[in-house]
């Protein structure tokens, strides 16, 4: 399967890794919106958030437990975390991901 995140696990495609372990892996946005923009995805292929189920649902409880700590690696203790899925949402790598971005002051507004 061609997928640019996975060809990021693999090594294939070099990335700036933030925070990895066996289940999930974190690297630096390559166009970055904000100081701090990290991109964070499970090791399994899922195409988007229309895709967990029950057996894979724990890459994503993974991800959550570990933001914080990811966020604190890189300095900051309030962001925001977006999850784009399909194409009106803007997803643009259809390999299930975060964005974790902070280090600025980004108001209330969500759009
Ligand atoms: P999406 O729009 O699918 O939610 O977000 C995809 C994100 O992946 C974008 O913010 C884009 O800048 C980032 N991106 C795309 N290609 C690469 C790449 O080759 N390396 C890295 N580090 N980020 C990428
Ligand atoms: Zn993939």
């Amino acid at each position: 399967m061609d997928c640019l995140f996975c060809s990021i696990i693999s090594g294939d495609i070099p990335s700036t890794k933030v925070y990895e372990d066996d289940m999930i892996l974190a690297f630096k946005d390559i166009n970055p919106v904000a100081p701090v923009h990290t991109i964070i995805i499970p090791k399994e292929h899922i195409d988007c958030a229309n895709g967990v189920n029950a057996e894979n649902s724990k890459y994503i409880a993974h991800i959550f437990e570990k933001i914080p700590e990811i966020a604190k690696l890189q300095g900051i203790d309030s962001y925001r975390i977006i999850n784009n899925c399909g194409k009106d949402a803007g997803q643009t790598v259809m390999h299930l991901h975060f964005h974790l971005i902070g280090g600025v002051e980004m108001g209330e507004k969500i759009l």
